[in-house]
């Protein structure tokens, strides 16, 4: 399961063995209390900011490490590979800066990308509702122009690094007579008067990431917070981004299968029954060999998706068809290594345990799988 990513390269090896100690020290031995405590330590944040782990892919002028995707792919394979689901590094960097990066003014870019590179702002990303989640056109919070501000109105759940987050990129209706069109992004700061986090959710997996409720109650900020040159174009700014979002989420669950393929292979060969490994029944064999086919299979197509995205040629059907099969494909393969643990697969403190209740969300959240179908469907060619 060792083979070297073709994207990889001498830089990006550096880079892993600087992410591969930092999640050996900082993540492994603290996911316990990072469950226990229903989310990270906060200076785990900082500490990565330190090291230059955070926002790798945005330009070096705002702080960031002046890297491509493949340094976000770098750092989350490594995430993975202590089976952590608890911090939300991939969305901070690989998403809500990338909507900084791309449609951000000068200013917007100069007072946040910065200080997310640090670590000392946290961001998250809020568009579903408790009404709505794949249908965002849906959306009922609203900011209103008022003078030189912008009044947000409304409520956001499910939101990753919601109790953390010192900063909301939160998707509005600046024209709720419209649909679409009438969908704009507006920076929240949470220090903001009227903002106000609900309690931290209880999931059935990703049990030490932050995912909160969100109000906003007449919360005012400048008109600049506006993301992009005009109103109306949030519909859009979310179109062009969710590909990168949905090739993080199927990049994790290939590295969760990967994980999952070592977690099992070393636990059959060392717990016995009958007076021999368990991987000597073939049975066992077979599920195995069925699991290294499964992940060496995924990772190749994940790794074409990341060198096309790298050269700016990902297309939006390709990535929902990766998102969709790698993250029903990573339930499957999780699910076959449960059964191989026995009745220790079902133990929470089993890491193989929490990587099958993690991963069920992954067909859920990005776009949910019958949205990704949907996507694919669209763009299958009409024969003649
Ligand atoms: C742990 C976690 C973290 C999350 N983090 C964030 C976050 O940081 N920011 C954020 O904004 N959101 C976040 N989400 C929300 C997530 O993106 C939504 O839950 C998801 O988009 C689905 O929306 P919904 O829950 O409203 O389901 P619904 O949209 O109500 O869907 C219910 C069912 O109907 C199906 N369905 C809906 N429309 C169609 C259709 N057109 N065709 C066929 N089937 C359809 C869906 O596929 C699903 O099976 C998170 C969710 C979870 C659980």
């Amino acid at each position: 399961m060792t083979r070297r990513s073709p994207w990889m390269d001498q830089d990006l090896e550096d880079l892993r063995d600087l992410a591969r100690t930092f999640c050996e020290k900082e993540i492994k031995p603290n996911i316990d209390s990072f469950i226990a405590n229903k989310q990270v330590d906060r200076d785990l944040w900082n500490r990565a900011g330190e090291l230059g782990l955070l926002c790798l892919s945005v330009p070096e002028e705002y702080g960031g490490g002046g890297g491509t995707f493949a340094h976000e792919a770098v750092l989350i394979e490594e995430q993975a590979r202590v089976g952590d689901s608890s911090w939300g590094a991939p969305l901070h960097s690989g998403i809500v800066a990338h909507y900084l990066v791309a449609y951000g003014t000068e200013e917007q870019k100069q007072e946040w990308l910065p200080k997310m590179a640090s670590g000392e702002v946290v961001a998250a990303v809020a568009m579903t509702e408790p009404g709505t989640g794949s249908d965002l056109q849906a959306i009922k919070s609203k900011a209103i122009r008022d003078g030189d501000d912008y009044v947000v109105n409304g409520a956001k759940t499910f939101i990753t690094n919601g109790l953390q987050a010192d900063m909301v990129l939160v998707a509005v209706k600046t024209n709720p007579e419209e649909k679409g069109s009438g969908i704009s992004l507006v920076i929240v700061p949470t220090d903001a008067p009227g903002f106000r986090r609900g309690r931290v959710l209880n999931k059935i997996g990703m049990k030490g990431q932050d995912t909160c409720e969100l109000f906003f109650d007449d919360v005012r900020v400048p008109a600049a917070n506006l993301l992009g040159a005009k109103e109306g174009e949030g519909f859009v700014q979310l179109m062009l981004q969710l590909p990168q979002e949905r090739l993080i989420v199927a990049l994790g669950c290939v590295a969760a299968m990967e994980f999952a393929y070592e977690e099992t292979i070393s636990y059959v060969h060392t717990r016995t029954a009958f007076g021999r490994p368990v991987f000597g029944f073939q049975n066992t064999k077979f599920t195995m060999a069925e699991v290294a086919t499964e992940a060496r299979v995924a990772r190749s197509f994940i790794d074409e998706c990341i060198e096309l995205h790298i050269k700016g040629e990902l297309d939006i059907p390709t990535v929902a068809m990766a998102k969709y099969w790698c993250s029903e494909r990573a339930m499957k393969v999780v699910d076959k290594c449960v059964q191989m643990h026995g009745g220790y697969g079902y133990m929470e403190e089993y890491p193989i345990a929490r990587a099958f209740t993690d991963l069920r969300v992954q067909q859920i959240y990005a776009g949910t799988t019958e949205i990704m179908k949907e996507i694919i469907s669209r763009s299958l060619p009409v024969p003649s």
